[in-house]
């Protein structure tokens, strides 16, 4: 039959990011923010990929859940977490959905294209010229023309298509001398996994499995933690020590369960193998269930079924190849790249070869270390495709490396780093390794968009309040009022780094800048303290839930005024209520002035205020 009709349209942009997981959001809002006219290319109806609802990973990040609460990852992700805890006090999946679409939504420079899938490209002399994709709910063909592009697909499947460099399984030690690496290099990685949850009836509940269920016996999971009941005790909460030390031990529940149900299939690529794993996985799953609700005692009498993933999350495949491979010896020394634009804390995380079907070994091999590493910028482009940017887990790592860099604030930061860099990209007219000369530029500009970056602090030169003068109607020892540009927005190695007021008087507090000169100012940024000792991440992993509080973090600044004074008078004043972020950026008028007073009348619940940083533009 001839085709009768052509839904065909062409698109231009600045800057075009495929997958719009937490990497590729955080990437094309990034880029949005900084003046790049960006286009977010999305195969699902959600964002946020394997921290969507349709996978529901929990975020984790260098903090290492906890045992290293100071480096909690800030910035866009950080934003993202904040703005679901002031709306989604119950974990709910569908509000986190809402609160990415509304963040992606927002962005004037931003179109996203959902149910979209990029399915060929194509080059000319080592670069991208344009992408071809199908809006699968619209029958529309789109191309998109861009002079940068961003492969934040998980797979690195625009590399692929482009014809870029990439790798698959483990080196050999030979190649890197890594301490974890084997003798020879082999085509091992971490698989494919389904969640499942189910939830207390609090009256006994059957279940019978579907035909194609495939069973599981108690001497297969002996190594696999899968009882029903919780054996810690919910009333010891909110004290996260406490429950830190009962976590590793807990029985999990089947509230996050389970992410050893692993398989990462018999092919030599796991990508074409994807349906066939899929398909094993959703077998597994409902032969797992079977096995807790009728085969022997596992607490789960009163436990019904409620939800079981359709769409399996990916851990590892193709790794794109950059201008510098991270290595596990670059995160066991803790390098500090001269050009790093991001940091990872998270242990390097290996399963077992054969995921569920290696019976005979725990699930995970986690070989754990303190502090964090960094990441240079140079692992995040391309070496043979001139413009293409790699954010999240298909970024130039070895597998070793990636067994820590994997984890979703770190592939979320790294999309950070990218936008910020595409549109620098935009703003000199050089390709992503031609921006080389301009890191120091893109590492300034990570920080003042509340990212933190070890051994970096704010040296920008176009920051008034470096060099004015603060005083404050209080402050308690260590919480000195000009610690507001000692360049740190965190509390870390013992100091504040913070002015805090000493309690907070009836008519408020007050944190004065005095400029060296008079100046006009059109944008004044706060960062507010918010306590990482408390996550805020959406989970369903119950003992993951009660390490947090209700609410909105009690120590963010909740109401206050910043008026500007020239020549002690009023020439401005901006009043801000139910603020619930750390970082405020107040945006106004060109306004001449030489001083600023940020009068602090309420926090969200705690008695002092804590300021870690203002800047003045
Ligand atoms: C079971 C499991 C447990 C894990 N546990 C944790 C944990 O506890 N904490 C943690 O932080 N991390 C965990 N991880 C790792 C983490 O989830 C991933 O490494 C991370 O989500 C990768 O982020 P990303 O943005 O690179 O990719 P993804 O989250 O995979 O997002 C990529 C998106 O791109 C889209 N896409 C792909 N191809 C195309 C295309 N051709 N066109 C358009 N769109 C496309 C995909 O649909 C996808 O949504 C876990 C992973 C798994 C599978």
């Amino acid at each position: 039959m001839k085709r009768t009709t052509e839904r065909y349209t062409e698109k231009q942009f600045d800057t075009v990011v495929v997958g719009g997981g937490m990497a590729g959001l955080c990437a094309a809002i990034s880029a949005a923010r900084h003046g790049a006219h960006v286009a977010l290319v999305h195969a699902r109806p959600v964002l946020g990929g394997n921290a969507s609802s349709e996978i529901r990973i929990h975020i984790s990040g260098a903090d290492q859940s906890l045992k290293q609460a100071q480096y909690a990852e800030t910035g866009l992700i950080y934003e993202l977490m904040l703005e679901n805890k002031a709306r989604n006090d119950y974990y709910s999946y569908s509000i986190w959905d809402a609160v990415l679409f509304e963040a992606a939504k927002k962005e004037k420079n931003l179109e996203t294209f959902l149910n979209t899938v990029m399915y060929d490209c194509e080059t000319e002399g080592g670069r991208i010229k344009s992408i071809s994709c199908v809006q699968e709910t619209t029958e529309m063909r789109i191309k998109f023309n861009a002079p940068i592009f961003v492969d934040a697909t998980g797979n690195g499947t625009l590399g692929y298509y482009a014809g870029a460099e990439y790798r698959q399984g483990s080196e050999s030690k030979h190649e890197f001398d890594e301490p974890h690496a084997p003798e020879v290099a082999n085509n091992e990685r971490m698989g494919n996994t389904i969640l499942i949850k189910a939830y207390d009836t609090g009256k006994p509940v059957k279940f019978t499995p579907p035909s194609f269920a495939k069973p599981l016996t108690e001497e297969q999971l002996k190594y696999r933690m899968h009882c029903a009941v919780h054996k810690v005790d919910s009333s010891m909460a909110p004290d996260p020590e406490e429950w830190l030390r009962l976590s590793g031990t807990s029985c999990r529940g089947v509230d996050y369960g389970y992410w050893w149900l692993e398989l990462m299939g018999e092919k030599d690529d796991i990508i074409p193998d994807y349906e066939n794993i899929r398909d094993d996985l959703y077998a597994y799953a409902y032969g797992l269930w079977d096995h807790i609700k009728n085969g022997g005692n596992h607490g789960a009498e009163n436990y019904a079924l409620e939800w079981v993933g359709a769409l399996p999350g990916m851990r590892e495949s193709r790794r794109l190849v950059g201008d510098h491979i991270l290595t596990e010896n670059d995160i066991l020394e803790h390098k500090i790249f001269d050009d790093a634009v991001v940091y990872g804390g998270w242990c390097i995380d290996l399963h077992a070869a054969k995921g569920l079907l290696d019976f005979e070994v725990l699930p995970s091999d986690c070989h754990h270390f303190s502090g964090v590493y960094t990441i240079p910028y140079r692992s995040y482009y391309s070496k043979n495709i001139e413009n293409l940017f790699l954010a999240g887990r298909d970024i130039s790592t070895s597998k070793l490396a990636l067994a820590s860099t994997r984890i979703i604030a770190c592939c979320a930061t790294g999309g950070q780093a990218v936008g910020t860099a595409a549109a620098l990209c935009a703003k000199y007219g050089v390709n992503p390794r031609g921006l080389a000369p301009h890191v120091g530029e893109l590492q300034q500009l990570i920080l003042k968009d509340d990212g933190f970056l070890p051994g970096f602090i704010n040296t920008d030169k176009a920051d008034k309040a470096r060099t004015a003068t603060f005083t404050a109607s209080s402050h308690k020892v260590g919480g000195e009022p000009e610690k507001v540009t000692d360049g740190i927005t965190r509390r870390l190695d013992g100091e504040s780094h913070a002015w805090i007021s000493d309690g907070i008087s009836a008519s408020g507090e007050k944190l004065t800048m005095k400029l060296s000169k008079p100046e006009t100012l059109s944008q004044i940024r706060l960062t507010f303290d918010s306590d990482f000792k408390y996550p805020i991440r959406v989970t369903m992993a119950y003992n993951r839930q009660i390490q947090q509080r209700i609410g909105v973090p009690a120590e963010l600044v909740r109401d206050y005024t910043m008026t500007l004074k020239k020549a002690e008078k009023e020439v401005r004043k901006i009043v801000v209520k139910d603020n619930h972020q750390r970082l405020n950026v107040l945006d106004f008028e060109p306004t001449e002035c030489d001083t600023a007073e940020i009068h602090i009348t309420a926090t969200n619940g705690a008695d002092v205020i804590t300021v870690f940083e203002v800047r003045a533009y």
